[in-house]
């Protein structure tokens, strides 16, 4: 018997029982690709303020289903940019991905949409439709990026609010609970604005004070963290050419898993000098959009390692054909992710989909509250890795009591956009 004919053998057994959703799921499944028709009717959203501003969207279609994205950092304006974007989804198939993604994408051309807030408006977007494609069709994300490589991805703790003094109890007290969490790679940060040997608020070289205070914060994490643990350390982009290459030189000693941003990835030529001029490994690109972005910097080989944020630079299948593209140099894949544990989920599918995946970032270690009743499964992180699911999309659904804890005052929480003036 073939299977549409078996199929057709069920049909009058659903309308017996008087089960829409059999009776529903056997006329999808008797196309002749099994493929379900849909059509997105409506997009909502909330906004939250944790790792800063953020904010989460639903796609919603006709058959009850709805997908679920996040974005974040250059989240600001992303409410009414997904607003304008409606009209160019609404009553579109949500399973033609790549083409809502030109479509919203090619529009905005004279509107911004290069990088910064239009690309991540989008990106919450594009997120959410990944969520849904993998429900309507009974998969986990990984599964259609080309199914996975891993059945987990590695997490490293960044280290949070508070920096790390030498000797200080509560850094003391941070970097025991990194350990005991099980964490096997954690990252601090060494600029410091506000340090006393700074003699210029403006100017971005770093004194010989400043440095040894960075040396002396390093030393300190090194020798109280077991070897086994690895330590990245960040600059956030603050500091010149001169300062990113001293400290790179100086760090040397300590192994690095990686050091971050010694000057802004802009100038793609000042990282590249940077890099050419150390052993330790140069990681950039939390701020640089799409695989244009990432062009130029992976031709020019001026990153030893590339983190883009999955929640703010195009998305989930822009950040595979990123992590691709940077595979093709032999270049590795660090995603930065500051999102709740819903942008990370989506963030590890690509981790778990792509070769070149080294580590991906965790942020929330002083939200631990929020983090943990975020999703309704709960803590996603064990033991420093994060498994993927079985389940359908992303595989964690958010649990709103747990999440309206964070809820911008006096803004919508998934309910209807108002009607659109002029
Ligand atoms: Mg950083």
């Amino acid at each position: 018997m073939k299977r549409r004919d078996l199929i057709k053998s069920f049909m009058p057994l659903a309308g017996m029982w008087g089960l829409p959703s059999i009776s529903r799921a056997a006329a999808q499944a008797a196309s002749e690709y099994r493929r379900p028709k849909l059509r997105i009717t409506e997009i909502r959203t909330a906004e939250v303020r944790v790792h800063g501003y953020q904010v989460h969207v639903r796609v919603y279609t006709d058959q009850g289903i709805f997908g679920h994205g996040e974005n974040t950092d250059s989240a600001e304006g992303s409410v009414p940019l997904i607003r304008s974007f409606s009209r160019m989804l609404i009553n579109q198939d949500p399973l033609n991905i790549e083409a809502a993604f030109e479509r919203i994408r090619t529009s905005g051309i004279f509107a911004g949409a290069q990088a910064g807030q239009y690309i991540t408006a989008l990106t919450a977007i594009e997120m959410a439709l990944w969520d849904l494609a993998g429900k309507a069709l009974g998969l986990p994300v990984y599964q259609l990026l080309g199914g996975r490589v891993r059945d987990r991805v590695r997490v490293y703790c960044d280290s949070g609010a508070g920096r790390m003094t030498p000797g200080d109890e509560r850094s003391l007290a941070k970097l025991k609970l990194i350990q005991d969490m099980g964490f096997t790679a954690m990252k601090i940060d060494i600029d410091d604005g506000m340090d006393p040997a700074r003699f210029d608020r403006v100017n971005w070289t770093a004194s010989n004070g400043e440095i040894e205070h960075m040396l002396a914060k390093i030393a300190f994490v090194r020798e109280t963290m077991p070897k086994s643990i690895d330590l990245a350390i960040d600059m956030h982009g603050r500091y010149d050419a001169t300062t990113g290459k001293r400290v790179a030189k100086e760090v040397e000693p300590f192994k690095l898993l990686w050091l971050e941003e010694p000057v802004p990835a802009e100038n793609i030529d000042a990282m590249r000098d940077i890099r050419a001029s150390t052993s330790t490994p140069i990681c950039c690109g939390e701020n640089i959009f799409l695989r244009h972005g990432f062009r130029e910097l992976l031709e020019k080989r001026a990153a030893d390692i590339i983190m883009p944020d999955l929640s703010k630079c195009g998305g989930l299948l822009e950040g595979r054909k990123i992590a691709d593209m940077a595979h093709t140099y032999y270049v590795p894949f660090a995603p930065h992710t500051v999102t709740s544990p819903i942008g990370s989920m989506a963030t590890a599918h690509v981790g778990a989909a792509v070769p070149n995946f080294l580590i991906q970032e965790w942020h929330w270690v002083d939200s631990q509250p929020l983090w943990k009743n975020w999703v309704k499964e709960g803590e996603i992180i064990e033991k420093g890795f994060i498994r993927l699911p079985e389940r359908p999309g992303i595989g964690v659904e958010m649990n709103e009591e747990g999440a309206k804890k964070a809820q911008v005052p006096g803004t919508p929480w998934f309910e209807p956009a108002p009607a659109r003036r002029g």
